[in-house]
């Protein structure tokens, strides 16, 4: 089935954005319960859609390519504001756990494009 154009999709994003609470960091955090991964899934149009997988799509106006994945930015699984996310490939993505781990080690240089928040 093809996805559904990015256009359409705003307006689920509009709804998700209703649940969202700002945090310290400017993340947009959901008050939906996140699945077993961490992740927060919503259901539209009888099909289950991640909540920061829609998020990337509505910043990089396109779906992901095969082999990419939503990537945050900000390292926070829960977050939903699209200027946190990316679309890239699933190894660059693993890469990115580095530099949310040591965030606050002043001596990092993420090399990340665009980079880690
Ligand atoms: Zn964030
Ligand atoms: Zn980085």
């Amino acid at each position: 089935m093809a996805p559904p154009p990015v256009s359409d999709m705003a307006s689920i994003f509009v709804q998700i954005g209703g649940h969202t609470e700002v945090n310290a960091q400017g993340c947009h955090i959901t008050n939906y319960v996140p699945a077993a991964n961490g992740y927060v899934q919503v259901r539209w149009r009888g099909v289950k859609y991640y909540c920061h997988l829609l998020a990337a799509v509505m910043q990089m106006q396109r779906h992901p390519m095969p082999g990419e994945e939503a990537s945050h930015l900000c390292g926070d699984k829960r977050c939903v504001r699209p200027s946190h996310m990316t679309l890239e490939s699933g190894a660059l993505n693993k890469t990115r756990s580095y530099c949310a781990y040591f965030r606050e080690d002043p001596n990092l240089v993420c090399l990340h494009d665009p980079a880690c928040l």
